[in-house]
């Protein structure tokens, strides 16, 4: 059985982060990530899924919390690092605008503004329209228009991305599902789905939502259902729409409370969309138990989920809602999709000793994805080193574990 110094487990966007970070700190150790890749065909895949199966994940750092501010930041400083080690393009600088009619939000985000200094411009609802005029928002409306290196990532590219340069550096990668891990004595032993296994003597374990199934302690790690919209657009809209951000959106209205909103992108099967969908709607509209989806003790419970078409009253919410905020959009076609979100308990990612030699780096909050290169490097660095390489308070992203 190969003995690994370290793996990682969870080859999504975090756990891609912590095994670059480890091989580009750790030359001299034997390190591996373990994780399956995406399933051709999510209609009839019965494995484990991800968040991260899109092309596109806004990134920016103006944010009302100084904690994701900051592994924003920290986390763009090295997107251009990674594309020029790996050859490999994911980001997209098309900027993002975050507007809100709840103005009492805004000191908030100034505060970030003024402490990590992105390049941004305050606008009301007229500078709004001014600067993007197939946009419409109400007079209420205040924004932040973010430049400089705020618009998107491909989550698939950037994985890539990070796994290129980690192999290039003589990490393993093992493209295989965790079906369990052993401790014992100084070892963990890996279990893997296709019936081998291996041994390492540190873990970090980055399985998002799946994180649980593979813990007999149990953290709060709430899973949830998210609901997306596809919004097909065909070349003119795409030329029509060519200077659109991506966009965050907060709303006091009682049904869509927030929004985000990608420009186009082209998708794999060669189409254009605009993907959105709303973070705050769901808990109100959807019972409880059709919004959570129990992901404590087996990965085949989301299977009917991620095999449907998303909660299609949360879909008809969107697609009026795109067609409020584009003025007379052309839409060719709508898709929607399912989706995971995973939270914590106090809003940011646990990174976290759980046990000897075992480490975790998870809880995305729905907001990891430009975060997750710092994320992943704070979780391999503790891993590797049982230190916290970060200003920010370690305490803030202990685990808690379920009672
Ligand atoms: C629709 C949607 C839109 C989003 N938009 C944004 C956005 O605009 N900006 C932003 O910053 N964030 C966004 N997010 C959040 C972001 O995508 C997540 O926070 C991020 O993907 C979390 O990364 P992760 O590595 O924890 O999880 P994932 O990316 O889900 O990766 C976990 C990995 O673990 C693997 N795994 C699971 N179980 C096992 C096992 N037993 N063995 C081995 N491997 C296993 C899975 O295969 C998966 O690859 C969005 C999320 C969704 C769903």
């Amino acid at each position: 059985m190969t003995t690994y110094d370290i793996a990682v487990i969870g080859k999504g966007l975090i756990g891609a982060g912590a095994i670059r970070h480890l091989s580009l700190t750790q030359p001299d150790l034997n390190i591996c990530i373990i994780g399956p890749d995406e399933p051709e065909n999510r209609k009839t895949h019965d494995g484990v899924f991800a968040s991260h199966y899109d092309q596109g994940r806004i990134t920016r750092v103006l944010d009302p919390s100084p904690t994701w501010g900051n592994l924003a930041r920290q986390s763009i400083k090295q997107y251009a690092l990674i594309e020029s080690a790996s050859g490999i393009q994911f980001h997209h600088k098309v900027g993002c605008l975050r507007a809100t009619d709840l103005p009492e939000k805004a000191d908030t985000i100034d505060a970030v503004g003024e402490a990590f200094s992105p390049p941004y411009t305050r606008l009301d609802a007229t500078g709004c329209s001014t600067k993007y005029p197939f946009l419409q928002f109400s007079d209420e409306f205040t924004a932040w228009d973010e430049t400089g290196d705020a618009g998107y990532i491909n989550p698939r590219t950037l994985i890539q991305a990070q796994l290129k340069v980690a192999e290039d550096n003589g990490a393993t990668i093992i493209r295989e599902i965790a079906e369990a891990i052993v401790q014992e004595n100084d070892a963990i032993t890996i279990n893997l789905r296709e019936g081998d296994s291996i041994q390492a003597k540190k873990i970090l374990i980055s399985a998002g939502g799946y994180t649980n199934t593979l813990l007999d302690r149990k953290l709060v790690l709430p899973t949830k259902t998210h609901s997306i919209l596809k919004v097909e657009v065909d070349s003119d809209e795409v030329q029509r729409l060519k200077s659109m951000p991506s966009i965050i959106t907060t709303f006091s209205h009682p049904n869509v409370k927030s929004l985000y909103m990608l420009p186009p992108v082209e998708y794999p099967d060669g189409k254009t969309y605009i993907k959105l969908g709303s973070d705050g709607n769901p808990d109100e509209l959807l019972p409880a138990k059709q919004h959570f989806l129990d992901l404590t003790k087996s990965d085949t419970t989301a299977i009917g989920w991620f095999h449907s078409d998303g909660h299609l009253d949360i879909i008809k919410i969107l697609k009026s809602s795109v067609h409020n905020m584009i003025r007379d959009l052309k839409a060719v076609n709508y898709e929607s999709v399912p989706c995971l979100l995973t939270y914590t308990d106090h809003g940011n990612p646990y990174i976290d000793k759980l046990d000897n030699g075992i480490y975790v780096a998870t809880g995305g909050n729905g907001a990891a994805a430009k975060s997750s290169d710092e994320i992943g490097r704070l979780g391999a660095m503790l891993c590797a080193t049982d230190q916290w390489d970060s200003e920010l308070n370690q305490d803030n992203f202990r685990c808690v574990y379920m009672s």
